[in-house]
């Protein structure tokens, strides 16, 4: 059994009324009411207004104008790096109250959203820093006659869509880096979870972001969403969120041959070798299943175990599993909160379901737990999974661990490769040999050694195949919002050679 406790109603609290920022403004908008109850407590939390297309294009030819003809792309980058630092400045001061709004609407532990927010502010904080550094080049060995100088610019109007699992961490590794380069943007997120990223509108608003520079749109994909990815007046398109949403952005983006940057799935390995601190590596096990209740691109939900070792280790992480805490979000000691929606919970056990049919055992949980209110769902398990089973290839999005085994290295790296995302993967072992050769073999954007799901503001992210485009975070994030500009001067007499002179 795993350890669980009943949910306590949310008492003293009114639901909290939201509006769209557009052009400095806030809004209600001409469409109806989207109102979010909380996954954890089962009552509404948040109401916003349903974002229609009009507000879209309303939204889209503010950040134009703030673009063409505002102030912000003019600006020196230090004068935008002290706006960025202000803002991160207001968003750790107030990090109690945003943490409290991505718990309730995402059903995440409070602890955890809490630091999600340190680490956003410290994203802030980072983007700040690069803003005062984006530069060019200049080539001065082209001949006599000839200096070039390669500018960057910024790109113009960005798009920024974001998912319901990191509402204000995954904006923070887009905005503020758009911001930094001179852009202008238009952010929609989630419609499960947009409370903090509207507070994050205030935020920017009072630390001197200038009108029309971030408008922020609720509403639903199809509706905003769609007019963001294919109005012509954006330049370009960063979204998170899944595969199949990533490829019809990119399609939709294409109309238009927008720049788009696609953060996607993940069906993320862990290749464990019998030498490996297997101490360390059951902990590491539990936290990268668990984390966010696996609703995380990066879950390390796929656990490729030696041979020689999966029995011992299997049953080491089961018993673990049944000490991590689910329950409450609000609850400090929670450690898994609730499952986004009642939708997501049937479909998660629904994968659960078709890999015991498929021949894999369910060696802990399995069954959704009903803890009196909102809708949870208990570590979970499975042993015996072969790499074609869907519970293996897809990603689950839920706290579902699975088991496979490999007797040599090759094998290991065949099978962690076979699946169509390359986001993360994680190779455990004490022999910087055997962790050097998985890390070159496998195919993803991040590769753990020793440790899983560490991150820091400085380190890109971003996958292969199927799990996206471009990177986010380190030190070329500024330059992945700007155009580059080719000068190519001339000095002194001209020669030509169509004509003589
Ligand atoms: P979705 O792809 O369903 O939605 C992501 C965003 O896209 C939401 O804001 C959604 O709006 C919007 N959207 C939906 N339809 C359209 C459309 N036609 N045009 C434009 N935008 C649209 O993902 P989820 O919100 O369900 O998030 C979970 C997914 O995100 C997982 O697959 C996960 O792996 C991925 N993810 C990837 C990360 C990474 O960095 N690689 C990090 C975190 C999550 P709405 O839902 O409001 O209608």
């Amino acid at each position: 059994m795993v350890m669980t406790a009943h949910v306590k109603p949310l008492t003293d609290f009114t639901a909290r009324d939201f509006r769209m920022l557009i052009d400095g403004a806030w809004t209600e908008g001409a469409g109806n009411v989207i109102e979010r109850v909380a996954p954890g407590h089962g009552v509404t939390v948040s109401r916003y207004p349903a974002g229609t297309k009009a507000d879209a294009g309303r939204a889209i030819a503010a950040a134009r104008h703030a673009f063409d003809d505002g102030s912000w792309p003019r600006m020196t980058g230090a004068e935008r790096s002290n706006i960025l630092l202000k803002a991160a400045d207001i968003i750790a001061a107030r990090a109690d109250d945003l943490a409290f709004l991505d718990c309730i609407e995402s059903g995440k532990p409070i602890s955890q959203a809490k630091g999600e927010l340190a680490g956003a502010a410290d994203i802030w904080r980072y983007a700040a820093a690069l803003a005062r550094d984006l530069h060019g080049e200049s080539y001065n060995t082209l001949g006599q006659g000839t200096l070039g100088v390669v500018l960057r610019e910024a790109i113009g109007v960005v798009s920024i869509i974001t998912p319901w699992n990191f509402p204000f961490l995954i904006v923070s590794q887009k905005l503020p880096f758009a911001l930094a380069a001179g852009c202008t943007a238009v952010v929609k997120p989630s419609e499960l979870t947009s409370g903090s990223t509207l507070v994050l509108g205030e935020i920017l608003i009072e630390a001197g972001v200038p009108a029309g520079v971030v408008n922020i749109l609720t509403g639903t994909g199809p509706e905003v969403g769609s007019v963001m990815t294919t109005h012509p007046d954006v330049d370009m398109v960063s979204f998170t969120g899944s595969t199949g949403v990533g490829r019809l952005t990119m399609a939709n983006a294409a109309q238009t041959l927008k720049k788009v940057s696609l953060e996607l799935g993940g069906k993320n390995p862990q290749i464990v070798f019998p030498e490996a601190d297997l101490d360390a590596f059951v902990d590491a096990a539990v936290f990268g299943a668990y984390f966010n209740a696996g609703e995380c691109c990066n879950a390390g939900s796929r656990l490729i175990l030696h041979r020689s070792i999966a029995g011992e280790v299997t049953a080491r992480i089961a018993e673990l599993s049944k000490k991590v805490k689910v329950g409450d979000p609000l609850d400090p000691a929670t450690q898994v909160g609730a499952i986004i929606t009642p939708q997501h919970l049937e479909k998660i056990g629904g994968y659960v379901d078709g890999a015991a049919k498929a021949g894999a055992s369910v060696a802990l949980g399995g069954a959704a737990l009903d803890l009196g209110l909102g809708q949870f769902m208990a570590p979970t398990i499975l042993s015996g999974v072969t790499p074609d089973m869907a519970v293996a290839r897809e990603e689950v999005f839920g706290p579902v661990l699975s088991v496979l085994t490999f007797e040599t290295t090759d094998e290991a790296v065949r099978i962690a490769n076979a699946i169509d995302y390359g986001l993360s993967a994680g190779v455990w072992s004490r022999d910087f040999d055997t962790c050097l050769t998985i890390g070159r073999r496998v195919r993803a954007g991040t590769v753990w050694m020793n440790t899983f799901m560490d991150g820091a503001s400085e380190l890109p992210f971003g996958g292969y195949r199927q799990s996206g485009l471009g990177r986010e975070l380190g030190r070329h994030a500024v330059e992945d919002y700007t155009e580059t500009k080719t000068f190519n001067m001339h000095i002194g007499a001209r020669t030509g050679w169509w004509m003589q002179r």
